[in-house]
């Protein structure tokens, strides 16, 4: 049922692993986690704080796509292992709340996006109502 937003969802992930790099020559690794492709990364909230290039490109944190869980709203998760900050301390997050704090502008157009598809929904779910 959650095909179409988890598809939106993984645009946006594909958008963002550039920048999920860092700028000191880290890299996002995909890896399999529970039978899933997921990627791991420096976390873009703690890794600054550390003194050494080579804790800060460490790569503790990692998104990943739900398995059990697909009542959820989001399908994609955050985790940083580190928990080094607030930001990302704090156990799991929703994609959709680690986009709110990583890159609110983004965020933006992805609320946006999904905001159309849930009302594109529900419209359908109406007019099926009506004809039937
Ligand atoms: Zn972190």
């Amino acid at each position: 049922m959650y095909m179409h937003e988890t598809s939106i969802t993984k645009r946006y992930i594909d958008l963002l692993l550039p920048s999920l790099c860092g700028n000191e020559g880290g890299e996002v690794e995909t890896h399999i986690y529970k039978g899933q492709l997921a990627y791991k990364f420096p976390c873009p909230f703690c890794s600054p704080f550390y003194e050494t290039k080579e804790v800060r490109v460490r790569q503790m944190a990692k998104l990943f796509p739900a398995t059990k869980m697909e009542y959820s709203s989001s399908s994609w998760f955050f985790r940083c292992r580190r928990s080094g900050t607030p930001e990302c301390g704090g156990g799991i997050k929703s994609f959709y709340n680690f986009l709110l704090i990583y890159n609110p502008p983004l965020f933006n157009e992805y609320k946006k996006e999904l905001d159309a598809m849930f009302k594109e929904k529900s419209n359908k779910l109406k007019t099926c109502i009506k004809c039937s």
